[in-house]
């Protein structure tokens, strides 16, 4: 449904955006692009001007300006989880988050909500919304992951293994200890959930503790959030993870087969969780690119769009809709995806763009990178 209506829902979505936002009508007019003019057809969509992520930063202090409504018309200010302390801040009012849960909902399929168990390495979603809120023009600040975890259908039998102890989130070791054993050999529906820091972590030290288990072939490990470099909000971890090793680790020690791994990966700036599976014979995850979006990789040096299998670059999103209230409809990310096939999961054969996504930029990458979106920056 979504593929047909995409293009004249994403114009309009455009061509809301270019009205209703001076900083993005500002970075349109000085690339020459009018949507009313220059979105003809779908070809025309390469030439949509971007917003990159960065801009977003709290630290550039132009969060209000990339809105589509006032200050204090948003309904929540949603931020990024940050390493750094400079956290993403993107503006939202309540159908964005209406959109946000019915593209949630559309991926249980993948998801497996409702099911049996759920146990879940993250803070329940309303404390970790609340937790270090602040005000902005009035309105809070919430968890971008907190947000999507909102809109997220547990079961009712979720154990959330991070609690709030004197103002800190701690870790309840012991009640993934007894999930497991509880469930060890009974292949019982069941979902572990949430960090892949906080999961890899736990499981690191406990199996020199505790002897692996077999939970089974109704289970699945869902992670999301990032996290891969080793590097999430305040957790870090000595080195990067690589996908493949944390697949294997995970699914010997809680005996849950390979191919019930997914990745969830999302961020603040998005309308839509994007979700891979695991493939054991490719070693990664396979990314499904949902229809309700287009997604462009762009050559991270000369940002020209990229479409042959194999080609690695920048991910550009294009959102037709649950951008409302902020300047969403194209946004640049500063992470690396390679394209596996334009319209096919060579997997699962499901009839979509596929992705298998690296993360971050790094290294000379980085630099390259930085200097390309801090160009875009200087429009805004
Ligand atoms: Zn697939």
């Amino acid at each position: 449904m979504y593929t047909s209506q995409f293009f004249s829902d994403f114009k309009k979505n455009l061509e809301g955006q270019y009205e209703d936002c001076p900083g993005y009508r500002l970075l349109s007019q000085n690339q020459s692009f009018n949507p009313y003019n220059d979105l003809l057809c779908e070809d025309d969509i390469k030439r949509v001007p971007f917003v990159a992520t960065t801009l977003f930063k709290k630290s550039n202090m132009l969060f209000k300006d990339l809105l589509r409504v006032k200050p204090d018309e948003v309904d929540k200010w949603t931020i990024s989880s940050s390493t750094s302390g400079d956290p993403s801040i993107v503006g939202r009012i309540e159908s964005d988050i209406t959109q946000l849960r019915k593209f949630v909902e559309l991926q249980n399929d993948i998801f497996r909500p409702n099911g049996g168990y759920d146990c879940v390495f993250y803070p329940h979603p309303h404390e970790m919304n609340s937790y270090a809120s602040q005000l902005i023009f009035g309105k809070p600040t919430e968890s971008y992951i907190g947000n999507v975890m909102s809109v997220f259908n547990f079961s009712k039998n979720t154990n959330f293994l991070l609690k709030l102890v004197d103002n800190d989130f701690v870790l309840d070791i012991n009640t993934f200890i007894d999930f497991i054993n509880r469930h060890n050999d009974q292949n019982d529906d069941l979902s572990i959930r949430g960090s892949t820091l906080l999961l890899y972590n736990t499981v690191e030290q406990i199996k020199n503790e505790i002897s692996p288990v077999r939970l089974g072939k109704n289970a699945i490990v869902h992670t999301g959030g990032g996290g891969w470099d080793g590097k999430k909000g305040n957790i870090s971890s000595e080195k990067e993870i690589e996908r493949f090793r944390f697949v294997e680790e995970i699914s010997q020690f809680l005996g849950i087969p390979e191919e019930n791994f997914i990745d969830t990966y999302s961020f603040t700036e998005n309308s839509t969780p994007i979700t891979g599976h695991y493939s054991k014979e490719f070693k990664d995850y396979y990314f499904h690119v949902p229809e309700w979006i287009k997604i462009i990789i762009r050559d991270p040096k000369t940002l020209e769009p990229l479409e042959h299998k194999g080609a690695k670059g920048f991910i550009q999103v294009l959102n037709a809709y649950g951008t409302n209230a902020y300047a969403g409809a194209s946004v640049l990310v500063d992470d690396m995806a390679e394209i596996i096939s334009t319209d096919c999961c060579p997997e699962c054969g499901q009839k979509c763009m596929t992705l298998s996504i690296t993360g971050r930029v790094k290294g000379s990458e980085a630099k390259g990178c930085g200097a390309t979106l801090s160009v875009r920056s200087d429009v805004a």
